[in-house]
């Protein structure tokens, strides 16, 4: 690291000048509202630094703010966490959290003190030193959060209870809400007790959060919870940054090592269904060379927790788990989650993936199917003398099975699971991934169609086949060897050659006849190819692997070398402060510094993930290092691109300064003012094609994020079709991409990537 650098003198050389700045603008924020704000969506900003609410959170915020109860439903890695905790923090007195693991009270209570949140968790591997300090905080009420078990909460301890009757506490949260329902996957008896809830605390709003609810298990939550008057927030449970992808389980070791040779600097789990599976597993890949651990419930409890601990902090790289790891890990760059053996259900399934990119970057969920596991797993969903129950998740394991076997789409599956529509392709499992793409196939065409010409369209397709390869069968006739096209297609195999006959029949260039001995004839259609050099476009048996290179959905090249730098800063502080790094920073923050170079503190602001608290405490660091990257390679800041996204608003003093001085700043600036494509186009009377051709220029420039303009599934899509296909032609590219993508959308992701001719 270039740590003694000299500055040059438009930068903040001086330190303690620097802070003072800093401090006024902290100062500002937090008289803007900061400490005394109620206000929700500051709160948001300054405390959490987030830009804005995702999914429905505001509305889920301001629901329980009035006081009523909620019920929420949003996948793993989709914002639950922030549902509660932006409320406690506008309200007066404390929020209980109910949590079911204490792994997971830890992990969340260390990511708000971070944030400069008062937090705690009662447990029972705390002295009664800790705790007495805690109690004495909650009769303060200096707490805005307190997570606990079910049992501490509402157990015999009733005393605890009538303590918490003379404290204030504004809200209850319970977590993994899910957890009360036998018709779940995952029932805990213990959460039952939290049906004394409301007798207890009737007049404290209580929202009950889970990523797993079938209809069943939501209402259980309901009638178990004793809401009477409330409302169930449903999201979407896309999570659109996790590609799916099912391979076959035979031999899977191979295909493994293969994918984890590709991902060397990544952090994943590989989930098995025993223990011993894993303890194996585990140790073949450290025999292969790769820095992985075992993890299940029959370890020591000191190792679990150290496994668990240095995973978190990247020491351990993966992590080869029962399910009995994960419920309480928040971190977040696992980029890849492997399942060797198949999961009981799509809950368990869906949650263990969810676990993957929670920093909303491309990752990865890869399970290996074998129709064995499913024999071996109908044993264990006997559940002893319940029927029900045992019908339940037999019919769970059932519906496990066949997403692996379907041919369509994996996260429609998913998601219509879940009782969310979805469109019929989404570009990022595997099933799209390997939809047959047609490539420019013309020379190949040619060639059978010129062979079945000079055989006088009187064979059939394998002997075509034998004419192209030159064979010499007895089968193959003397007059034949002589035509030009004999031999002309030795190198290719006898199957694809086959394949691409049949390709030519599924579009009509040739014609099979009925009988006992079809022959090939040419269509009109086919002698066109011919005669008159029409171009034929066919499926190559392609299959698209499982992709070496992450995509990540960054609109912007960043500083790769800046980025690494900025990752061993951020460690240096997990490490002093004993935390794991992402609760630090997470990756997508530091890929944003790395992008934008922030070189002020305001512009440190604008990075998402940097709230007021982190700013103050680690802001000068990494400002800093940002400062002497960008000196030393002569960059300028590139905030301003930044500042394109989300639409700012501009004043009419901004606009009249750039005059536009052509059709497409017309539309653009009034795309800036906040309008649609389609408003615009209407307004200016021009096709919506036009307007995105014009938005298009823009967003090669960088002026346009592609993120606000084209969803991640199509931009993904469209991408690797131009990658197929290259980008001579749109019409192609549309030919073979989903209806739901237009060519506005294709010009647009082809502006980003600067492949516009
Ligand atoms: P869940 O509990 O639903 O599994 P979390 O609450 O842990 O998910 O959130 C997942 C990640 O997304 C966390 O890193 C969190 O900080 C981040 N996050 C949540 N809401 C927002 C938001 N509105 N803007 C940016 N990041 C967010
Ligand atoms: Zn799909």
């Amino acid at each position: 690291m270039r740590r003694n650098k000299s500055f040059t003198a438009t930068k903040q050389s001086n330190p303690k000048k620097f802070l003072n700045k800093l401090d006024k603008v902290i100062l500002a924020r937090m008289n803007n509202g900061m400490t005394a704000s109620t206000d929700p969506k500051k709160i948001l900003q300054n405390v959490f630094g987030y830009d804005s609410f995702r999914h429905n959170q505001q509305e889920i915020v301001e629901h329980v703010l009035a006081g009523k109860d909620a019920v929420v439903l949003m996948p793993t890695g989709g914002g639950k966490s922030l549902c509660y905790q932006v409320p406690a923090l506008c309200l007066p007195g404390v929020t209980i959290v109910v949590s079911p693991l204490i792994a997971l009270m830890k992990d969340q209570v260390d990511a708000l003190l971070v944030n400069g949140i008062k937090a705690a968790f009662l447990n029972s591997s705390q002295s009664t030193g800790e705790q007495a300090f805690i109690f004495q905080q909650l009769k303060a009420n200096q707490l805005k959060l307190l997570y606990l078990a079910p049992e501490r909460l509402m157990g015999n301890e009733s005393q605890f209870i009538q303590f918490l009757k003379q404290i204030q506490v504004s809200l209850i949260a319970v977590d993994e809400a899910h957890c009360i329902s036998q018709w779940g996957h995952d029932f805990r008896p213990e959460y039952l007790i939290l049906g004394k809830l409301k007798e207890n605390f009737a007049n404290i709003p209580v929202i009950a959060l889970t990523a797993t609810a079938d209809a069943l298990t939501q209402k259980d939550i309901i009638d178990k919870l004793a809401f009477t008057s409330y409302r169930v927030f449903e999201n979407s449970f896309n999570r659109a940054n996790i590609f799916y992808y099912v391979k076959p389980k035979r031999n899977y070791y191979e295909d493994l090592i293969n994918y984890l040779e590709n991902h060397k600097n990544d952090s994943g789990i590989i989930y098995c269904l025993s223990r011993s599976a894993t303890e194996k597993l585990a140790e073949d890949l450290k025999q292969d060379g790769f820095n992985a651990e075992a993890y299940h419930a029959g370890l020591e409890k000191s190792l679990r927790d150290d496994r668990q601990e240095k995973f978190l902090k990247d020491d351990i790289k993966i992590i080869v788990a029962t399910i009995a790891f994960g419920m309480g890990i928040n971190k977040s760059n696992v980029r890849f989650v492997v399942h060797v053996d198949l999961p009981k259900n799509i809950e368990g399934y869906y949650q263990e993936t969810g676990r993957a990119g929670r920093d909303g970057l491309h990752s990865e969920a890869i399970l290996f199917y074998g129709a064995g596991d499913v024999i071996k797993l109908k044993r264990f969903a006997e559940v002893e003398g319940n029927e029900a129950q045992t019908k339940i998740m037999l019919q769970k394991l059932d519906k496990m099975s066949r997403f692996c076997e379907i041919k369509t789409c994996r996260r429609k599956y998913l998601l219509n699971y879940f009782g969310d529509d979805a469109p019929d392709y989404c570009g990022s499992c595997d099933v799209c991934l390997n939809k047959p793409v047609l490539t420019d196939s013309t020379i190949t065409a040619q060639k059978i169609l010129s062979t079945v010409a000079r055989v006088k369209e009187s064979f059939g397709m394998r002997y075509i086949a034998d004419v192209l390869r030159g064979s010499n069968s007895e089968r193959m006739r003397e007059e034949h060897k002589s035509l030009s096209v004999y031999g002309i297609g030795k190198d290719v195999v006898k199957e694809e050659w086959l394949h691409y006959t049949k390709e030519l029949i599924n579009y009509e260039y040739l014609q099979q006849t009925d009988g006992q001995y079809p022959v090939l004839r040419l269509t009109e259609k086919g002698k066109a190819v011919l005669f008159k050099k029409e171009k034929v476009y066919l499926s190559a048996p392609v299959n698209i692997e499982i992709a070496k290179e992450p995509v990540v959905f960054q609109q912007h090249p960043y500083e790769k070398e800046l980025f690494d730098n900025l990752k061993q800063l951020r460690n240096k502080f997990a490490r002093e402060e004993n935390v794991p790094s992402y609760i630090i920073f997470s990756d997508s923050t530091l890929l944003d510094l790395a992008t934008y170079l922030p070189l002020s503190e305001k512009d440190l602001f604008k990075i998402s993930g940097f709230g007021t608290f982190k700013a103050e405490k680690y802001g000068k660091s990494f400002l800093e290092l940002t400062q002497d990257y960008c000196n030393e390679h002569k960059l300028q800041t590139r905030i301003h691109l930044k500042e394109a996204k989300g639409g700012r608003k501009q004043t009419t003093a901004e606009r009249s300064d750039r005059r536009p001085s052509d059709t497409k700043q017309v539309s653009y600036q009034m795309y800036k003012e906040g309008k649609t494509i389609a408003e615009i186009a209407e307004e200016r009377n021009l096709s919506a094609n036009t307007i995105e051709t014009h938005l298009s220029y823009y967003i090669s420039t960088g002026e346009l994020d592609i993120n606000e303009l084209v969803e991640a599934d199509k931009y993904v899509a469209v991408k690797k079709a131009a990658e197929i296909f290259g980008t001579e032609s749109l019409r192609i590219l549309k030919e073979n991409l989903p209806e739901k993508i237009s060519y506005g959308d294709i010009r647009m992701v082809l502006a980003a990537n600067n492949m516009v001719k």
